[in-house]
C-alpha cells in the first residue's frame, strides 16, 4: 500500500453498477485506500462493496443512505468510523439530473435536483472534514458538470446547472477555509459520460450529434472520470485545491 497510515475513502453514489462511484471506488482501493460506498439503494452500495473488497486488497463497506438526510449521512459515517480506519478522502459523487426546460420547471424538481447536488454534498463533507482538518490530512473531491460551465447543452437543465455550478462555488470556498488544515478540496467536471444516470432518455441521435463535435471522438468512460479523482485523491496532490478538472474529450475548451 501506498499510504503510511491506512486511510478511509467515503465515496457516495458508488453503488450505480455502471456508475461513475463504482469505479472511483475501484480506482481509489487500487491506491490502497479502504473504501466505504454510501448509496440510496442499500443492495447496489453492499454489492459494490463486496466487488470493490474482492477486486483489491482493501475493506469495503457499503451502507445504505440518503444523502439528504442529515440522520442517515451521520449514522452512516459513525459507522464507518467503528468498522474502517480514519476517513481521509470523500468523493461527492451522488447526484441526479434532469433536462426538464426552464418554463416548465417545478419549484419541487428544483429543490429535489438541488437536495441531492448540493445539500448531499453539504452533509456529507459537514459530517467528515472536521476530523480530516483535526487529523491534518484530508482531500474532498466534487462531481460537477461541463453542464456547470457552459450552461448544460448536454442533457442537464437548467435546475442541473445550476446546482452543479452551485457545487464549484462550494468546493472554491471550502478550499479557502480548510487549506491550512491540510485538507484540499477540488471538483471534477465531466462530460458525456457513458452509465444510467440519463435513465435511456438520451435519444441515440442527439448522442451521435454530441459524440461528432467531441475532439476525441467518443463518450467518457467511467475510468476516465474514476482516474482523475483519484490523481486528486493522492497524498501526493497537496498542492493542489480549488481546482476544477474537465474531463469532456475536449468538448468544453475553455
Ligand atoms: P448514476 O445514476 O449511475 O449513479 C448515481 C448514484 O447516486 C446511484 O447509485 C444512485 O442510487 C445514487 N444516489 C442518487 N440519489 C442519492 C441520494 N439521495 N443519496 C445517496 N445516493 C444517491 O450516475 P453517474 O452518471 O455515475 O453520475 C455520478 C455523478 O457524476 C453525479 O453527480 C453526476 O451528476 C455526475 N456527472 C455525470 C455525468 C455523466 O455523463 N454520466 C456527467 C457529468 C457529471
Amino acid at each position: 500500500h501506498s499510504h503510511t497510515t491506512p486511510r478511509t475513502a467515503v465515496v457516495t453514489g458508488a453503488g450505480s453498477r455502471r456508475g461513475i462511484g463504482r469505479a472511483t471506488a475501484h480506482a481509489l482501493a487500487a491506491d490502497g485506500y479502504h473504501i466505504a460506498v454510501l448509496d440510496l439503494d442499500k443492495e447496489a452500495a453492499e454489492d459494490s462493496a463486496r466487488e470493490v473488497a474482492a477486486a483489491h486488497d482493501v475493506q469495503a463497506l457499503g451502507i445504505a443512505a440518503d444523502v439528504t438526510d442529515p440522520d442517515a449521512v451521520n449514522a452512516a459515517a459513525d459507522a464507518v468510523e467503528t468498522a474502517l480506519p480514519p476517513v481521509g478522502v470523500l468523493v461527492n459523487n451522488a447526484g441526479i439530473t434532469s433536462p426538464t426546460r426552464f418554463l416548465d420547471v417545478s419549484a419541487e424538481e428544483w429543490d429535489r435536483i438541488f437536495d441531492v447536488n448540493v445539500r448531499g454534498s453539504f452533509l456529507a463533507t459537514r459530517r467528515l472534514a472536521p476530523d480530516m482538518a483535526a487529523r491534518g490530512f484530508g482531500r474532498i473531491i466534487h462531481l460537477s458538470s461541463v453542464s456547470a460551465e457552459r450552461g448544460g447543452g448536454v442533457f442537464g437543465g437548467v435546475a442541473y446547472s445550476a446546482a452543479k455550478a452551485a457545487l464549484l462555488g462550494f468546493s472554491r470556498a471550502l478550499a479557502r477555509e480548510l487549506g491550512p488544515s491540510g485538507v484540499t478540496v477540488n471538483s471534477v467536471a465531466p462530460g458525456l459520460i457513458d452509465t444510467n444516470i440519463t435513465d435511456g432518455k438520451l435519444a441515440p441521435e442527439r448522442k451521435a450529434a454530441l459524440v461528432a463535435d467531441i475532439p476525441m471522438r467518443r463518450v467518457g468512460h467511467v475510468t476516465d472520470v474514476a482516474a482523475v479523482v483519484a490523481f486528486l485523491a493522492r497524498p501526493d496532490s497537496g498542492y493542489l485545491t480549488g481546482v476544477t478538472y474537465d474531463v469532456n474529450g475536449g468538448s468544453h475548451i475553455h
